[in-house]
């Protein structure tokens, strides 16, 4: 018979299994060795074996008496081992039809006996055998057969816990490696175990962390919610996002954003921490600089007013003194002189609302967008204007009066910037999987594309100031709303046919 490769049911999975047990081609060890070598001495055979068998050679992982490390898996007799789960065994293979003709029978090694046991996983999977050979005849003693079949139990025992041991050294490594605070605490108040982390970043040696209550070194205003917490994790809760401060040994603290979890049945935590002390300390300056920025902005404004106030009353002193004396050019230069001290006021009430745009802490509510709509509409200048709604909105949540804001920018620009009397505004919904996209459509003038990212930026017009009164703060205001709440602002847009504004905010 010619040799042909062997194919157990199960063939897939069991390769599987091989390549995850990680053990084809590795380095000879002494454990197996020595199982070899008994095998070899208690079936009284030259040859024994530790044989793997992946797609197409068996490898041997350990072995007595032979030389090769490999042979190609058609010419095996472990690949028929393989296929039961008994020990298979070849008393003559010059009278077996299976082997007369095999290579290894007629060449070297001159195998005439064969016998061996498959190494069989706890979840089913024949790896290979532990096979004992030899150059002459022979039958192994009921005895034989018992002892090769326990060492294969050890072979297998031995690959299994080989796996084990590399996982926990993984385990280990990632343990010891992580630069996040790792941790196993017990229910009376200790640590248990801690990850190098703690003591590089605290500053304490392991000693020092395991020898008191966890509390000892949390910051004294976070302690109670410190033991709530591990209470409720007591009862079996998971903990997760709970931040405390951790005291370090120079005195300074930590800022700790923990996971935490319970198992179930010994009541120990298992639990992560990660330093967010840049990330707090980044948000408490962002506060400070918005707080010094909304200063800057009051005072500044009020400085800029008072004098603008007074100028106002000085022309208005001057009218009222001069009243009947002044002649139409003088009269002309004083309107226009007032017409500028309100373009001031504006600007100055503009650089105030584009300070705080998108910043006042408000709560967001879930908010009929159409009803809004429509409030919005009745409350502009929009003689000769219609609307158009999208047949439906969805409801969203966002802060209200900031949502009006924009609605109202946006339509009342379209209104504005008309070049006629009339025209119509149409506003359009778009959903888009995790975000709401809302557009306000108009038929009025365009915008050029070369200004379609510009009129976005603070004071940009593209009027002159006598044709519509415009600061160029609007669309300013509109984008840094929606930019502190997720969103974003852009326009298409064709000049002589009219402008459609997108905005997008996060569901
Ligand atoms: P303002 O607050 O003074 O209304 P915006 O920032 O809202 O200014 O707009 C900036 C400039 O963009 C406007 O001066 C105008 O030239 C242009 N613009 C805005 N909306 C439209 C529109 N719907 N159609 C044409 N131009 C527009």
């Amino acid at each position: 018979m010619s040799d042909k490769k062997l194919i157990p049911k199960n063939e897939n999975q069991r390769l599987k299994a091989l390549e995850y047990y990680e053990i084809m081609d590795t380095q000879t060890e002494e454990r197996f060795d020595n199982l070899t070598k008994l095998a070899s001495e208690i079936c009284q055979t030259p040859i024994a074996l530790v044989s793997l068998l992946d797609e197409n050679r068996q490898w041997f992982k350990s072995k007595v008496g032979i030389d090769v490390n490999e042979t190609p898996r058609d010419i095996s007799f472990c690949q028929h081992a393989i296929l039961d789960k008994e020990v298979f065994e070849v008393p003559d293979a010059t009278k077996d039809d299976r082997f007369s003709q095999n290579v290894l029978v007629l060449d070297d090694p001159s195998i005439r006996f064969y016998a061996g046991q498959p190494l069989i996983t706890s979840d089913g999977y024949a790896l290979g055998t532990l096979c004992v050979i030899d150059k002459a005849p022979k039958k192994l003693e009921p005895h034989q057969v018992n002892a090769l079949k326990i060492l294969a139990k050890e072979v297998t025992q031995l690959i299994e816990a080989r796996k084990l041991t590399m996982e926990l050294t993984e385990y280990k490594k990632f343990f010891t490696m992580s630069l996040d605070f790792l941790c196993i605490a017990g229910t009376d108040g200790y640590f248990k175990k801690l990850n190098p982390s703690f003591s590089e970043k605290l500053g304490y040696t392991e000693e020092e962390l395991l020898s008191k209550p966890f509390t000892d070194f949390v910051h004294p205003d976070d302690i109670d919610a410190t033991i709530f917490e591990t209470h409720k994790l007591s009862k079996g809760y998971t903990s997760i996002g709970f931040e405390n401060r951790y005291r370090k040994k120079d005195g300074s603290y930590i800022n700790m954003h923990w996971t935490c979890q319970p198992d179930p049945i010994t009541g120990e935590l298992f639990a992560v921490a990660h330093d967010i002390s840049e990330l707090r300390t980044l948000e408490q300056e962002l506060t400070r600089s918005n707080e010094h920025l909304d200063q800057f902005a009051y005072i500044v404004s009020h400085d800029l007013k008072a004098p603008l106030r007074a100028i106002s009353t000085l022309a208005t002193f001057l009218e009222e003194d001069l009243d009947g004396k002044l002649d139409d050019v003088s009269k002309k230069n004083l309107d226009l002189l007032h017409s500028r001290v309100d373009r001031m006021n504006n600007l100055i009430k503009g650089i105030l609302d584009y300070s705080r745009a998108g910043r006042e802490k408000v709560t967001q509510s879930e908010i009929n967008v159409s009803d809004l709509i429509l409030e919005t509409w009745k409350n502009l200048d929009n003689k000769g204007f219609n609307l158009e709604l999208d047949s439906r909105f969805p409801a969203v949540h966002f802060p209200k009066v900031q949502l009006e804001q924009i609605f109202q920018n946006l339509i009342s620009n379209g209104i504005k910037y008309h070049h006629k009397n009339e025209g119509t505004i149409k506003i359009g919904y778009i959903d888009k999987g995790d975000i709401h996209i809302f557009t306000v459509e108009d038929d009025g003038p365009g915008i050029d594309k070369k200004y379609q990212k510009k009129i976005f930026e603070i004071f940009q017009t593209l009027q002159s100031k006598d044709e519509v009164e415009s600061t160029g703060i609007g669309l300013s205001i509109v984008k840094k709303i929606l930019n502190e709440n997720g969103g974003n602002i852009w326009v298409q847009s064709e000049p002589g046919i009219g402008s459609k504004f997108f905005f997008s905010i996060p569901k």
